[in-house]
């Protein structure tokens, strides 16, 4: 009998955590829950950890730790209770993890997923904000510590699979060695794709979440509406697979059927189908380079009659060119691009700022910080906090 893995998942109680504890408790026998994670939510994780009785449980505010604490002792649990940043870092790099599910939203998943990297595990990696910060140095620390990274954004997983990897690492080599002439990027184009651009400046923080292919969590489902969601994946795209971004292109493709396609030298197009499910790419990345079911229904092409295929629209998106020019530009760019946009979509949801100037605030602040090489994590880290605090005083004066 083969021994069961240990899985700990960051962000349990968002929407990819809870996809991927769907699968794991479709796989009892294969995968066992070593740790859970959130950060307020603690009624939602001491559901979660009487159902999969993980041994550690972290709050990663520590404020919700002691109701946690609480309830889980009155039920008699023994998963202990843990809280903070440090204790997220714990328990993603702990020697008793096989598998990480990387799931936290945000700048805030960047020091659990690299703990989890140098810790050598399998890293199933949701949090597309590390790599856009620090992609240099994550994916260094991959490879300095034989750490095997799987991609979950479904875009990502369909280009892995496509590209055939025989390493995990997502870094055989270069591309056009490869025979790899270019990766397509597809793009649902979010809810607002036909919505009239006078109408733009008017929507709503509820009319932005609500996505017509996907269920996400809010940060993800406005990113998606903007298109900043696949600026981020382009750039994600540029370090995973070791891309130029000329190398990658981005096409809209409504129906959201075709996850994304590698064109090779030859003229062979490859492309990764099936349901907009999360489960898909999170059981793919569980079990490979093995198969298992996920829970999700089989594709039904007669239903789905047609797919549709057109060229983004920058200046209905310009978050799309914002990112696009944050990769070209490389360096700090990318990590001022991410805390500005995360900045500016709270600011949205909170009703504080416009749809349309979250763009605004993001391109000012890429004009007016500067770029530096983040060869070291506090570069990084220093950037992504001018980035915040600049973002937020140009709120302040909207
Ligand atoms: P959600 O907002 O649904 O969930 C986020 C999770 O992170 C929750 O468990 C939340 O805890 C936790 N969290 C939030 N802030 C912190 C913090 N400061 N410290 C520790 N934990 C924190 O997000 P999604 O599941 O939608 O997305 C997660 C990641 O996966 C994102 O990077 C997203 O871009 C990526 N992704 C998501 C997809 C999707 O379909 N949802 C698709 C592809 C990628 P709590 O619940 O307590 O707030």
């Amino acid at each position: 009998m083969i021994p069961r893995q240990a899985v700990t998942v960051l962000g349990a109680t968002g929407s990819i955590g809870v996809s991927t504890l769907d699968v794991l408790a479709r796989h009892r026998d294969r995968y066992s829950v070593f740790a859970l994670t959130a950060h307020r939510q603690w009624q939602s994780l001491a559901e979660q950890c009487l159902e999969h009785r993980p041994r550690y449980a972290v709050m990663g505010d520590p404020g919700e730790a002691q109701a946690l604490r609480e309830v889980l002792s009155l039920k008699g649990s023994s998963t202990e209770v843990l809280q903070g940043e440090e204790a997220l870092r714990y328990v993603a790099g702990h020697d008793e993890t096989d598998i990480v599910m990387a799931a936290i939203v945000g700048a805030a998943g960047l020091l659990p997923a690299l703990a989890a990297v140098e810790g050598g595990k399998k890293v199933l990696l949701a949090n597309k904000e590390a790599l856009v910060m620090a992609g240099g140095l994550f994916t260094r620390a991959v490879r300095d510590h034989g750490a095997t990274l799987l991609p979950i954004d479904s875009e990502h997983n369909a280009i892995f699979q496509c590209l055939q990897n025989e390493r995990a690492d997502c870094q055989a080599g270069e591309l056009a060695q490869r025979g790899v002439r270019r990766i397509m990027l597809t793009a649902s184009g979010g809810p607002f794709r036909t919505r009239p651009l006078s109408e733009l400046s008017q929507v709503t923080p509820e009319e932005a979440c609500a996505h017509p292919n996907w269920s996400m969590g809010q940060k993800i489902s406005v990113d998606s509406a903007t298109m900043m969601n696949k600026g981020l994946e382009f750039i994600e795209a540029c370090w995973l697979f070791n891309a130029r971004p000329e190398q990658v292109e981005v096409v809209v493709h409504p129906q959201s059927v075709i996850h994304s396609l590698v064109e090779y030298t030859d003229g062979s197009v490859l492309a990764q189908m099936g349901n907009p499910d999360m489960r898909t790419p999170i059981a793919h990345a569980l079990a490979w380079p093995e198969r298992i079911e996920s829970g999700v229904a089989s594709l039904d092409l007669i239903a789905t009659a047609r797919l549709d295929f057109c060229e983004p629209d920058y200046q209905r998106f310009p978050c799309l060119s914002l990112a696009r020019q944050a990769a070209e530009t490389g360096g700090t760019a990318p990590a001022l691009l991410n805390a500005a946009n995360e900045i500016a979509v709270a600011a949205f949801l909170a009703r504080r700022i416009r749809f349309d100037q979250i763009a605004l605030v993001i391109e000012r602040v890429l004009e007016r910080l500067p770029v530096n090489e983040p060869d070291a994590l506090d570069v990084v880290q220093n950037a992504d906090l001018e980035a915040r605090t600049l973002a937020q005083t140009l709120i302040d004066a909207l």
